[in-house]
């Protein structure tokens, strides 16, 4: 959308405010919100926040980072494209922001131009890169200080799909007038759990989506009294909340899946073989940026369907990697890659830029993808010995450790650069040593609402 539509279109509407959106280092979606009559104005110059945003972390506490203390401003430009008027506040119209320096330059700690830049590393090689995220969500109530699920239905129950029927109908609405389009819905395994998909679009919008998506989800919870939360184990006896991240690369013009090859097995073709094999060879460090909270890792566990171990497999849902099936018409078109470790506390900027950084290096690279790593049941019904000679590996197992891998991969640092990178880890590791000397209930009551 042009600018002039964005604001031809709001001087028809009734909206007062619009929200400009980002999501920081700490996965919290953020933002200001400007009034109508000043919005064409700050199009062009944006909104002033202080640098210092980069440096909080999830409890509010600015951590020491270079040039992201109390002096210092960046704007919050936003891009004409995600303008979208909220059905769940009609009064109100969101936009995606980039984090632009005063005179108007990329900042270099701004997540969504780490995506971007992505996107154009793979353009450079004539691929498109397609996604989906998959969240799950919790719905709950609040009782005192804790959050209580809505029911205590059963996976995939009818009974489920009614008790959550009010908030899910208006959060399908909403979804669909804001261009996203929902493909199916299913009251998870856990109790209040639900998930609900949406169709894949290239990355960037994807990742706009993933925002758009957690601000519709909680925002209609909450005025029907509710409160929805992406938090990966809201509750530790209750099953985690994954965001699987499903991946696919197409032609430029995003007319022909690369991925697929009918004659291959599972319909996965040379380019998606070394794709996945880019993403098995970083997943620890990537695990930094896909599960990047301390609740993260309380989800990770073997038989959670999370996955525990860095291996693939044809719809296996223990395999870090899950070659999806094809669907029955649409062979061509359907193959994907879902990596499902993945969850809904990450910055979606990121997390997919992560991804698509090192799927492009298992191309680049050309990494075969090795039947060593290949799990066609659960990894770990594996001996030691047996995943040991094979080389798959028990992801890291805590925040801390996938900080470290994170740091320890050149390959994803030097993608985000050493700006991102290091406020990004200064965040997490600020976050592992805050909620590592507390106890369940302060893990519980800082991550439920929260993402
Ligand atoms: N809830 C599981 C997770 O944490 C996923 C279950 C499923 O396969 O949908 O990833
Ligand atoms: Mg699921």
């Amino acid at each position: 959308m042009e600018r002039a539509e964005v604001v031809s279109r709001l001087r028809q509407s009734e909206v007062q405010l619009v929200r400009l959106l980002f999501c920081d280092n700490a996965g919290i979606i953020r933002g200001k919100a400007v009034h109508v009559d000043e919005l064409e104005a700050r199009l062009v110059s944006g909104v002033g926040i202080p640098r210092a945003v980069q440096a909080l972390n999830v409890l509010d506490q600015q951590q020491p980072v270079n040039g992201m203390g109390p002096v210092g401003e960046v704007r919050l430009a936003p891009d004409a494209d995600t303008f979208v008027v909220l059905p769940y506040a009609p009064r109100s119209a969101a936009m995606i922001a980039d984090l632009l320096t005063p005179d108007g330059g990329a900042w270099d700690a701004c997540p969504r131009e780490f995506l971007r830049r992505m996107t154009r590393r793979a353009l450079g090689h004539g691929l498109q890169v397609r996604a989906a995220f998959e969240p799950e969500w919790s719905l709950a109530i609040r009782v005192e200080d804790r959050y209580v699920p809505i029911d205590e239905t059963l996976g995939l129950s009818s009974l489920g799909m009614q008790t959550a029927a009010a908030a899910v109908d208006e959060i399908v609405e909403a979804l669909g007038k804001q261009g996203m389009r929902v493909e199916h819905y299913v009251p998870e395994l856990g109790h209040g759990q639900q998930e609900l998909t949406i169709r894949h679009a290239p990355a960037l919008r994807a990742a706009d989506n993933q925002l758009l998506y957690r601000e519709t989800v909680r925002s209609i919870a909450y005025k029907q009294g509710y409160f929805a939360s992406f938090a990966p184990k809201p509750w530790p006896e209750q099953p985690g909340n994954g965001c699987h991240i499903h991946v696919s690369v197409w032609d430029p013009s995003g007319e022909e899946n690369l991925f697929s090859d009918r004659s291959a097995p599972y319909g996965l073709g040379r380019l998606g073989r070394r794709f996945a094999a880019g993403l098995l060879a970083h997943v620890p460090g990537l695990l930094g940026l896909v599960c990047p909270s301390y609740n993260s890792y309380q989800r990770l566990r073997p038989g959670a369907w999370s996955s525990a171990y860095g291996c693939w497999g044809p719809d296996n849902r223990e395999a870090a990697v899950r070659v999806a099936s094809t669907l029955a018409g649409r062979e061509t078109t359907s193959i994907n890659l879902e990596l499902r470790p993945a969850d809904g506390s990450a910055n979606p900027y990121l997390a997919l830029g992560g991804v698509i950084a090192a799927g492009l290096d298992g191309i680049v690279r050309d990494l075969d993808l090795s039947d060593d790593l290949l799990a066609l049941a659960d990894p770990a019904s594996l001996s030691d010995e047996d995943r040991e000679s094979r080389g798959i590996r028990r992801h890291p197992e805590t925040l801390a450790l996938a900080a470290d891998a994170l740091e320890a991969d050149p390959l994803l640092t030097e993608s985000l650069g050493p700006v991102l990178s290091s406020s990004y880890l200064a965040v997490r590791r600020s976050e592992w040593h805050a909620f590592s000397a507390q106890n369940a209930a302060f893990e519980h009551k800082h991550h439920f609402w929260k993402y």
